[in-house]
């Protein structure tokens, strides 16, 4: 899988969900597992670490954080949460 970035040619990329996945399925969670099968597809974009930063994606846990979450992230390009789980995987 390559980068969907327009002309981009990495091949080492992220699983980014669409945040329109949970607009349009606010449920999604807890619909049956095969209707999530094929739904995701869908909401699937792959993007390199350096572009799924550059959509707004956090480039290790692929999940969308819009743009006002985004500004307070610092530049790791990681999401609230991962940066956490970084801090306390360091710390135990
Ligand atoms: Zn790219
Ligand atoms: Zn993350």
């Amino acid at each position: 899988m390559k980068c969907f970035h327009h002309n981009c040619q990495r091949q080492t990329v992220v699983d980014c969900i669409k945040p329109e996945l949970l607009t349009d399925y606010p449920d999604f969670l807890d619909l049956e597992r095969p209707e999530q099968l094929r739904l995701l597809p869908k909401y699937i974009e792959y993007y390199c670490l350096e572009h799924c930063q550059a959509y707004g994606y956090c480039w290790q846990c692929g999940q969308h954080q819009g743009p006002a979450i985004r500004s307070l992230l610092n530049r790791s390009g990681l999401c609230f949460q991962c940066q956490i789980r970084l801090i306390t995987e360091n710390d135990f």
